[in-house]
């Protein structure tokens, strides 16, 4: 029995809370020296994916992680051909506090300094990814448990087993972590056995994803002030961003990056990549004076709704956050969620607290 579980029954049962506190710690001790034995199967190697993976190791726990695409973490992913610095595609910022990476890594013995420039309310790596920090301090020790290439189409758990099914293999688990995102649930592109509970259904299909793409654009020239960011719009309806896209990092080259989200990225999706691009010229002109389209040399767009195993931006910014709660519920007490829509509500739609939802999904699984 689970220490949740254990409680549970202790107040059905009418006991005081001290009585309980005192055979919750007896209790608690006995777990301790009973080691967990069932097999645990993670699936997507996003920040959530890994880190749940990594946690289970910290645990003493071997999954295995099984990645539908050939790489390791999605909305992380990085371009390091366009410039002298690595590109960040999706996740760019650190959307909390530096002492954050000891907590992620989660080991006395690692003291992380990573080389980080304040850009309020944030913080940029300089030279430097959420990617490279998961492929530093997360990805050693579990590397040889991902498979890749492994796309789960089904989840049957009508059974004491949990049988995960790819495209060409059959998986057996006791708990599953899923940490695939929100909207590949949402297009029902893993069949489950049975059906989710209703209520989780309906959460999932209600909650408000965006859709969108980051562009980078190198110029021959910087025809405008060094580290400016405009936040165009930020609203329920979706967001877009320009900015300085080399701030803190010594880079030679001059490029602007867009982020455009929910209604703001409509205006771009449909276009061929000229017609996008094109675009993104016009309204660069318009706001820098004519100069974007005379000094433009190089551009590169990432279109997450064309990534095939992401499908999308994120969870809006501004869904219900007692919604976003019950998202990560679990079912059945066997398929746990993480991942950036599956937080405890109190903030979502960032690698950290996807990665902190790893550790809440296997501290619900191993006590
Ligand atoms: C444009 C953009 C900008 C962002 N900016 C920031 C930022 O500045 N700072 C910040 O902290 N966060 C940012 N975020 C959010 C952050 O990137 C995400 O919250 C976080 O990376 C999500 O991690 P995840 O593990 O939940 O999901 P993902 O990174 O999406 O990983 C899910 C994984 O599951 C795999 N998968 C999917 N389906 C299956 C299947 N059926 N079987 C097996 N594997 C499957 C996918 O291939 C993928 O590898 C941004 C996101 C975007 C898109």
């Amino acid at each position: 029995m689970k220490r949740k579980e254990f409680l549970k029954a202790c107040s059905l049962f009418g006991l005081s809370l001290p009585f309980q506190k005192l055979i919750v710690a007896e209790e608690w001790i006995k777990e301790s020296a009973t080691p967990f034995k069932g097999k645990v199967l993670v699936i997507g190697a996003g920040a959530a994916g890994l880190a749940a993976t990594y946690y289970l190791k910290q645990r003493g726990i071997t999954a295995d992680l099984l990645e539908a695409s050939d790489t390791i973490g999605g909305r992380m992913k990085v371009d390091r051909n366009f410039t002298d610095f690595p590109l960040p595609l999706g996740a760019e910022w650190l959307e909390s506090k530096p002492t954050v990476f000891d907590t992620l890594v989660n080991d006395e013995e690692e003291k992380i300094a990573l080389q980080l420039v304040a850009d309020e309310p944030d913080y940029k790596f300089i030279n430097y990814s959420w990617l490279q920090f998961f492929e530093d301090y997360i990805l050693p020790s579990i590397h040889s448990q991902i498979t890749f290439q492994q796309q789960v189409k089904s989840i049957d758990y009508s059974e004491a087993k949990i049988k995960v099914n790819t495209q060409d293999r059959i998986w057996e688990a006791d708990y599953l972590i899923l940490a695939v995102p929100l909207k590949v649930l949402q297009a029902n592109m893993i069949q489950f056995k049975p059906l989710l509970p209703s209520k989780k259904r309906r959460l999932i299909q209600e909650a408000k994803i965006w859709d969108g793409f980051k562009a980078f654009v190198k110029f021959s020239k910087g025809f405008y002030e060094k580290d400016f960011e405009f936040k165009l719009q930020d609203d329920q309806s979706g967001q877009k961003f320009i900015y300085d896209a080399t701030k803190g990092q010594n880079s030679k080259d001059f490029i602007i990056g867009v982020l455009a989200m929910g209604k703001a990225a409509k205006a771009y999706q449909g276009l061929s990549e000229d017609g996008l691009l094109q675009k993104l010229l016009t309204d660069l002109d318009q706001k820098f004076d004519q100069q974007a389209s005379q000094h433009y040399s190089a551009h590169l767009v990432q279109d997450w709704q064309k990534e095939p195993f992401i499908q999308s931006g994120y969870l809006s910014d501004h869904a219900d956050w007692r919604k976003v709660k019950q998202l990560q519920a679990s079912v059945d007490d066997r398929i746990f969620f993480a991942g950036g829509a599956f937080t405890d509500g109190e903030d979502w739609v960032s690698v950290h607290t996807a990665a902190f939802s790893a550790k809440q999904a296997v501290d619900a699984i191993v006590g």
